[in-house]
């Protein structure tokens, strides 16, 4: 129930309407009987230095970003957490007393739902489709999380110098191995994942009716990781490649999940009921 106490948490971005974080969140608050209550804002990238200074005013106890505003809200908040320092990128706020604090955690939610499966990221070696938002934050976590290395493959365009700063400078901060590659290098993408134990697909290459996949399924092997960031469709055609070349694989909806749970942890101190929530508001799971 709604209560002249109930603390506010949101969601800041555009569109937002078919977020599934509302739906995450409040379920999670409810079963913890928790007296908070979430919900989604279209903010564009013009509104978010107004957005941030009313999360102050109200004051709104946290909140999530997506797209297009998880670097463009970086200059207007007070601390940077390590991981959004170098990648550039915030998904959560959260407001202690008017300062507020970015972090992200989708690699993190990342990261976890591999551990999930029981996939070893110790010593790993990741070959990583695309350079995007997601891409960096996954990249980023994976060597603050002691991967061995990670090949990067992104088109050759206007952002690649980009991609060659941002993984320039995460070796430099890591120890880990990063490498870039162009995605219309075939061979090196062949012999890279050939080396890795992990194949991401951080692209938006078959995301809802596209069923193209980026990597030809003769490259895919058995001691290969298959995981794709997408979770709609479920079954992406890299994933049903996957699994008929016998390799372990998953889609995209727990690393939704786990971010949700590592931001609900940051602004509540609680853990967040995954299964539950899996149940309840995911009603597809491979
Ligand atoms: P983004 O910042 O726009 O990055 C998209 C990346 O995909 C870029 O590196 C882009 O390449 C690459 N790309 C797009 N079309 C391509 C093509 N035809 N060939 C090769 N590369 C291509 O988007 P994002 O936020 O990182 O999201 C990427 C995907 O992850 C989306 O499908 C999104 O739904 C999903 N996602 C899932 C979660 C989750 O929790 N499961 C979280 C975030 C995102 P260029 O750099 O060359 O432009």
């Amino acid at each position: 129930m709604i209560s002249g106490s109930t603390q506010l948490i949101c969601l800041f971005g555009s569109p937002v309407e078919h977020s599934k974080s509302p739906a995450i969140h409040n379920t999670a608050f409810e079963a913890l009987h928790l007296n908070y209550s979430y919900l989604a804002f279209d903010i564009s990238k013009e509104q978010i230095a107004q957005a941030t200074e009313a999360m102050r005013v109200l004051p709104i106890v946290g909140c999530n970003l997506t797209m297009p505003l998880k670097t463009a809200v970086i200059p207007y908040l007070d601390h940077l957490s390590v991981a959004s320092t170098l990648c550039s990128s915030v998904n959560t706020i959260t407001n202690k007393n008017g300062v507020l604090y970015g972090d992200t955690t989708d690699g993190i939610g990342y990261i976890h739902s591999l551990r999930a499966e029981g996939f070893h990221t110790k010593g790993a070696v990741m070959t990583c489709l695309g350079a995007g938002g997601a891409a960096t934050s996954i990249c980023t976590q994976a060597a603050l999380e002691n991967f061995d290395s990670i090949y990067i493959f992104k088109r050759k365009n206007a952002t690649y110098e980009n991609t060659l700063s941002f993984a320039k400078n995460l070796q430099k901060e890591t120890n880990c191995k990063i490498m870039v590659y162009d995605m219309a290098d075939t061979s090196a993408l062949e012999s890279c994942i050939k080396k890795s134990t992990l194949l991401v697909n951080a692209t938006n290459v078959g995301m809802g009716d596209d069923t193209t996949s980026l990597v030809d399924k003769s490259m895919l092997h058995p001691d290969l990781f298959v995981s794709d960031i997408i979770y709609h469709p479920s079954m992406t055609t890299l994933l049903s490649d996957a699994k008929a070349m016998g390799c372990s694989y998953k889609n995209g909806s727990d690393m939704l999940l786990y971010q949700a749970a590592a931001s609900f942890h940051l602004w509540t101190q609680q853990e967040m009921p995954i299964d539950l929530i899996r149940e309840k508001v995911f009603s597809t799971t491979i």
